[in-house]
């Protein structure tokens, strides 16, 4: 027999599907929602549902509520020609909130891990190349991590992308940790390590 009632049981079962949340956790955010009143309940599971309705950017694969293009992209006050490649959502956010970045990004949506079966075909890079030509980009950035698999990555994009005549391909400057996350870097180290990028060699 279930310890708790379904409808709770069901709540603490999705909490524990959630990445970094075990089953005791799980079951201290049900309990949390649960003394919390209706009005609570409705708005947090609206904005749950209002997630299911998300979309991918057809240009840089960002989130986007709209049909086609993310705000980013669709936004005539960026700079098309300079492309910033980032592994993750969550690394487009954070150098967003550097403000210091004015051109576009392409989310690769992971790194090259052949151990865990990601190849370069696993990558978002079938319209990588369409989108510096139809963009005339002239430099392309590659903000990933300063971990292994960051630098298989830049080796492999620089390769990749070395035959496209007249762009500039620049990694972040050093400064970030080695091994380290873009994702945990505070925002100056990152604006600096971003002003300061140098040609992939
Ligand atoms: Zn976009």
């Amino acid at each position: 027999m279930a310890r708790f009632p379904e409808q709770i049981q069901n709540l603490i079962d999705d909490f524990n599907t959630l990445p970094g949340i075990g089953r005791k956790t799980a079951e201290r955010l049900v309990f949390f929602v649960l003394k919390q009143n209706a009005a609570y309940i409705h708005k947090f599971s609206g904005h749950f549902e209002q997630l299911s309705a998300v979309n991918k950017c057809q240009e840089c694969h960002n989130f986007s509520f709209a049909q086609t293009l993310c705000s980013i992209c669709d936004d005539p006050k960026r700079d098309k020609t300079i492309l910033c490649l980032v592994e993750e959502h969550h690394d487009l956010n954070v150098i967003e909130e550097t403000d210091t970045f004015r051109g576009l990004y392409h989310i690769l949506g992971g790194v090259l891990n052949p151990l865990e079966g990601i190849t370069p075909d696993k990558l978002n890079l079938q319209n990588l190349i369409d989108r510096i030509k139809k963009n005339k980009v002239t430099e392309v950035i590659l903000a990933l991590n300063p971990d292994m698999q960051g630098e298989a990555t830049i080796m492999y994009l620089n390769k990749f992308l070395q035959p496209i005549p007249g762009i500039k391909i620049t990694r972040l400057a050093r400064g970030l940790p080695m091994g380290s996350d873009i994702e945990y870097a505070d925002e100056v180290t990152l604006a600096n390590a971003l002003s300061n990028r140098r040609e992939v060699n």
